[in-house]
């Protein structure tokens, strides 16, 4: 981020595992460099943002579902080939570990023997907290979600005060319910709808109340199941309860901008 320039937050995209009409997979950008999750439609999405892979510096893993990294093995082979051929562009992926091996192995398992040379020059990190390109600073936490995934999420903190928390995939547990109040906005992936039973997402009724326990936060629900604008047969349903004032329902392409204060969505 250049001097002077406020924090953004891009979500390329917004849906769950499904791809409710319209929506591509749930995936954050921070300041056009640092990248919550690297989804299937990893590449789609930067394209449709106008972004190149080559300008990515950080993809912060918040667990190892394939909504949520199997568009990492493509973004190397787009940097590779196409946006930063000569490797000159570092990359840092921050994750729990056990990351790593899995991300090795599927980038092995995309394309055998022709990410490993970039992968090499991939700089792995394990630690729960860390500074991050562009004024930012990270602190990850453990969540509640499928264990095999390793699981956690991040509270992301600008030096010029915006701040915003990231369950991924959690469903409601003590971590998440701290770092939701201790930050500005919260990305909150509301992947089922409130039929299923499961501990592991957050149902409309589990944001709705998490939401009304946080009156202060701006609280926008992404990784939905709620069909989006696309064309094409209703997939799920549109149906929400009725939310607190401080819930939004995002949309793909979406930005929001640092206001000194709060988070305003710009587009
Ligand atoms: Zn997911
Ligand atoms: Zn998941």
């Amino acid at each position: 981020m250049s001097e002077g320039v406020a924090p953004r937050l891009d979500l390329l995209g917004t849906g769950n595992a499904f791809l409710p009409r319209g929506r591509f997979h749930s995936m954050a950008l921070v300041d056009g460099m640092h990248l919550i999750d690297a989804s299937p439609t990893a590449l789609a999405s930067l394209r449709r943002a106008g972004r190149s892979p080559a300008d990515v510096r950080t993809v912060l893993v918040t667990h190892t579902h394939g909504d949520h990294v199997f568009g990492f093995p493509f973004l190397l082979l787009e940097r590779r080939y196409i946006s930063d051929r000569d490797g000159l562009q570092p990359l840092t992926v921050v994750g729990a570990p056990g990351v790593e091996a899995r991300l090795r192995h599927l980038c092995e398992l995309a394309y055998p023997g022709s990410l490993g040379p970039l992968l090499d020059h991939v700089s792995f990190q394990t630690s729960r907290t860390g500074a991050l390109e562009g004024g930012w600073h990270y602190e990850m936490f453990e969540v509640h979600h499928d264990a095999a995934t390793v699981p956690h999420g991040y509270v992301l903190r600008h030096e010029g005060g915006a701040s915003l928390a990231h369950g991924g995939d959690t469903g409601p547990c003590a971590t998440f319910e701290h770092a939701v109040g201790s930050a500005a906005l919260s990305l909150v992936e509301m992947g089922v709808p409130e039929w299923v039973q499961t501990e592991h997402h957050h149902r409309p009724s589990d944001v709705a109340a998490l939401a009304a326990r946080h009156p202060d936060v701006q609280i926008v629900v992404t990784h939905t199941f709620v069909d989006g604008e696309g064309s094409g047969p209703v997939t799920v349903s549109t149906d929400v309860l009725e939310m607190p004032s401080n819930v939004q329902l995002a949309s793909d392409g979406e930005a929001w901008l640092w206001a000194g204060t709060t988070w305003n969505r710009c587009e």
